[in-house]
């Protein structure tokens, strides 16, 4: 039996207009013989919306409810769909989270997929021939509802190739692939025929929400073909590979940002041992993702702590703070809300020096301040003032010559 995964996304699926072009797509690989999952998200907004009626409702919604709320959003969307694809006669079920099972964990709101029935889809596709699955959902062993984090019907279509082998895993979304950048923001981006795994996985982590890095790690892991491709149009998107030698001739393949985010200083906190601690394993026990951290230099046993947590969780992570500050004995803490992160991301760069500097003049040369750094083998980030990120976007796609596939300035 070949299976196709197909996933569908929020603007793909928005209305009924929307929907009949996605039964386009999915009747391509029907008609040619092969057994058709097709993963949907909600439609456009509803996952927003279903959000907003918890904070209306409840100051500290409980979280298994919450996912119990949110995945409604999908559970409408398969059945629309499913019914589409009933009224043209084909043999269509659509399938909950519960249903196919996807087993998760119980971390609700940010679950992680364990296990896939595969045995029980391959026997039902013995009886259909196209199952529409619900996205972003799974339920833990007390069969309670869980969702997987936001865009995760990307990691649920993954998963699920991976889980059935399928031939191929198609992501159609609002845009014909992967971009040197977003598209939405800088209209120089290009789209990559190609990218690797290892910088898909930095570009979503850095923020190209056009992949949820969940679903990147899944196709890493199991070597699940995927290809990224506009629902809207019939052009190649881009696949997302094994890394190849072609790919490391080029220094930079695109450019990640990340407005989600806040940067908090404790100023002259003790310097002693097992200060970080005190500091993050609270932060790290809330769930809270600390990215780029730095400390100074000490001064009469004092030293400045600095670091980013997403912007969604700034007030939980001052009210830990407060209640360690003793402590930790900070004689000031301070925030601030208005910055962003910019990553330059490509295997290209391993072992080859002088992207940094590159990346720093370019920046200085528009006047942009940088407030933080961190770097890793195949990336490096700057966190600058919001206001600077369009700006700072295109004079980096810019100086790396994104715009063309072979730029001189892009080459090792
Ligand atoms: P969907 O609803 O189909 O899951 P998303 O909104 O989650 O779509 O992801 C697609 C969006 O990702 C695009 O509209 C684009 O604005 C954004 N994006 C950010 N970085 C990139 C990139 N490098 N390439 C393509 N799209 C990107
Ligand atoms: N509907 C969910 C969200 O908006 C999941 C997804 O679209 O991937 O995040
Ligand atoms: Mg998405």
């Amino acid at each position: 039996m070949n299976i196709v995964v197909q996933k569908f996304g929020g603007t793909s699926v928005k209305n009924l207009k929307c929907m009949k072009q996605v039964m386009e797509k999915v009747l391509v690989p029907y008609n040619e013989g092969n057994k058709v999952v097709v993963v949907l998200s909600a439609m456009a907004g509803e996952t927003n919306r279903l959000l907003g009626l918890a904070e209306e409702w409840s100051s500290e919604p409980d979280l298994a409810e919450m996912d119990s709320l949110v995945s409604t959003g999908e559970q409408v969307s398969t059945a629309l769909f499913t019914m589409l694809l009933k009224d043209k006669g084909i043999r269509a079920r659509s399938l909950l989270g519960f249903q196919a099972p996807i087993r998760t964990n119980s971390a609700f709101t940010r679950a992680r997929i364990l296990d896939i029935d595969s045995v029980r889809i391959k026997s039902m596709l013995e009886d259909h021939d196209i199952l529409v699955v619900a996205g972003f959902q799974g339920c833990d062993e007390d069969l309670r509802i869980t969702t997987l984090g936001r865009g995760g019907s990307d990691t649920s279509a993954v998963a699920m190739a991976a889980a059935l082998d399928a031939d191929v895993c198609e992501i159609f979304t609002d845009v014909p692939g992967v971009f040197t950048t977003d598209p939405n923001i800088c209209s120089q981006a290009r789209k990559l025929d190609t990218v690797a795994y290892d910088e898909m996985l930095e570009m979503a982590s850095m923020g190209a929400k056009v992949l949820q890095i969940r679903s990147v790690e899944f196709a890493k892991k199991y070597n699940v073909k995927v290809h990224v491709r506009s629902t809207f149009s019939d052009e190649i998107g881009t696949y997302v590979t094994q890394e190849d030698e072609n790919m490391e001739s080029i220094l930079v393949s695109g450019i990640a940002y990340d407005k989600d985010q806040a940067r908090i200083t404790l100023a002259r906190v003790k310097d002693v041992p097992g200060i970080s601690a005190s500091l993050f394993t609270p932060i790290a026990e809330q769930g809270i993702l600390v990215d780029m951290i730095v400390q100074n230099p000490s001064r009469d046993g004092r030293t400045d702590m600095t670091f980013t947590v997403p912007r969604a969780d700034l007030e939980k992570t001052l009210e830990i703070i407060d209640s360690i500050r003793d402590e930790l004995g900070a004689e000031e803490v301070l925030y601030d809300k208005n910055v962003c992160k910019v990553s330059v991301i490509g295997v290209g760069m391993r072992n080859h020096s002088g992207v940094a500097s590159k990346a720093f003049q370019a920046l200085k040369d528009d006047n942009i301040n940088i407030l933080m750094i961190s770097t890793s083998e195949i990336k490096i980030t700057c966190l600058i003032e919001e206001k600077y990120t369009e700006l700072a976007i295109r004079t980096l796609h810019n100086t790396f010559g994104l715009d063309q596939s072979m730029s001189e300035a892009n080459l090792r």
